[in-house]
């Protein structure tokens, strides 16, 4: 949870560079060197803050099918990596010069080896295609990993931000062109596989039908513009084919087996929100937001918003004792500091001080709690626009007050919904099923995470899934 910035130097070169899919030649301010290496650190980035899943049979998995298409791709040599990052929204991401994510929650909704290879070639297709690289000769590249930071100390200089510069990357749109391009080069890539091409089609069916989760990442919806009816697209470019697909590759028993017990949804053994309180199960602590604060939960912070979002609650973790962290805080470059004392809070041993600040958006004041509790100190920081710091103060020191020990075992014994599997013993509707082997998700959502309608009837011996 330790958080952390990157700061790339960029060389400004603008050069002239052959495009490997098109073969034509274009601008391009960002080498091929610094595109890989580019790539490789945001890749560390996106790894240390969102995480990876913690099964290494399904990352091999995941890494086979995704280094034997990238490998006969038209950039055979780059450093292609694949990772299934420990996330609940539904998307996959390229990051600039080889490395590939898709999240556990795009993997929970997918049911073929074939619909993993079409989204898998669309993520390489941006990558051979050089999209974010175009993308960035075209935007402005000061704002990509330059200068974040630079103000203050990392956690404050983002005022309301939630992302650090690597993980804004995962935000960066690509255009229809791009999107329609991608969908083309994935489509060929898992066909030079013998993948059965027509699983594309399924699988942006069952994306349109999904709705944006609980997680701080966006959806394939919003971060993949719809080129416009790319599922009709796909299913023509399927038909156009003057050969047999019934003889090619599906793989779906084979995938689902490999997907089996993956967590569904958010995983509440990192956190959840039960209101305004906030309980971490596995750091076994509690804290208490105040009332109406909308917040989010990531692998690298806890942050919650007043409701006319002028002031924010940041909570974060990182190793020392609570002094010296303090000491690194209250003297960063741009920040002045007062009332900085030693205290406890519900027993822990804490460092508070208020702290005024420069940021781009004006002066800020606001207060710091540094506190330690198990292997980790907490830095709590609430802050505010300077004039308006009156007002928030007993806020922010009620908030950081309710710091406290989690001791309520039945949210000390939370676990995740998982995915099982169910072979079908008998022809029977999609609802049959579902009051059988009951999900603790609703039928509909039963039906997209399976691909099917919610009137469906499955057929014997067809292996369903299934969220406990
Ligand atoms: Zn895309």
């Amino acid at each position: 949870m330790q958080v952390r910035t990157i700061g790339i130097a960029l060389v400004l070169v603008a050069g002239c560079a052959t495009n490997p899919v098109t073969g034509r030649s274009e601008l391009a301010l960002v080498s091929e060197a610094q595109e890989i290496e580019m790539g490789k650190q945001y890749a560390e980035e996106v790894k240390a803050s969102i995480g990876l899943v913690d099964d290494p049979a399904l990352q091999a998995y995941v890494s086979r099918i995704g280094m034997e298409m990238a490998r006969s791709s038209e950039r055979p040599d780059i450093p292609w990596q694949f990772h299934v990052v420990d996330d609940p929204a539904i998307n996959a991401f390229a990051l600039p010069g080889g490395p590939v994510f898709i999240t556990r929650g795009i993997l929970t909704h997918m049911n073929s080896e074939a619909e993993m290879a079409s989204v898998l070639g669309h993520e390489i297709g941006h990558i051979t295609a050089r999209h974010s690289v175009q993308q960035m000769s075209r935007a402005q590249l000061a704002n990509l990993g330059l200068g974040i930071g630079s103000i203050l100390s990392p956690t404050v200089a983002q005022f309301g931000g939630l992302l650090s510069s690597g993980l804004s990357i995962l935000f960066l749109k690509y255009g229809r062109d791009a999107e329609a391009q991608s969908d083309q080069l994935g489509f060929k890539y898992m066909l030079d596989q013998s993948y059965d091409p027509r699983e594309m089609a399924d699988m942006f069916v069952t994306l349109q039908r999904t709705s944006p989760g609980g997680s701080a990442l966006p959806t394939w919806l919003s971060s993949h513009p719809d080129p416009g009816n790319r599922e009709v697209v796909a299913k023509a470019r399927a038909d156009s084919l003057s050969r047999d697909l019934s003889a090619l590759e599906v793989n779906r028993d084979e995938f689902l087996r490999q997907t089996e017990d993956l967590v569904f949804g958010t995983n509440p053994r990192e956190g959840f929100f039960r209101e305004n309180l906030f309980l971490h199960p596995d750091l076994r602590f509690q804290i208490r937001f105040p009332e109406g604060w909308a917040g989010q939960n990531t692998k690298q912070a806890v942050i919650v918003q007043s409701p006319n979002q002028d002031a924010i609650i940041q909570l974060t973790a990182g190793s020392g004792t609570p002094q010296a962290a303090a000491q690194q805080f209250f003297n960063a470059q741009g920040i002045s500091e007062t009332n900085v004392g030693n205290t406890t809070i519900n027993g822990l041993p804490a460092v508070s001080g208020y702290f005024q600040a420069q940021t781009q958006q004006g002066t800020i004041q606001g207060l710091a709690v540094f506190l330690s509790h198990g292997d980790l100190t907490y830095q709590l920081l609430g802050y505010t626009p300077a004039e308006r710091m009156r007002g928030y103060d007993a806020t922010f020191r009620s908030s950081f007050g309710s710091f406290g020990r989690l001791t309520d075992q039945s949210a000390l014994n939370v676990q995740p919904a998982r995915v099982t599997l169910v072979r079908v013993p008998s022809r029977m509707s999609l609802a049959s099923f579902n009051q059988r082997y009951p999900s603790s998700i609703p039928l509909e959502e039963l039906a997209i995470m399976n691909g099917v309608e919610t009137s469906a009837t499955i057929a014997a011996g067809t292996t369903l899934k299934r969220v406990r």
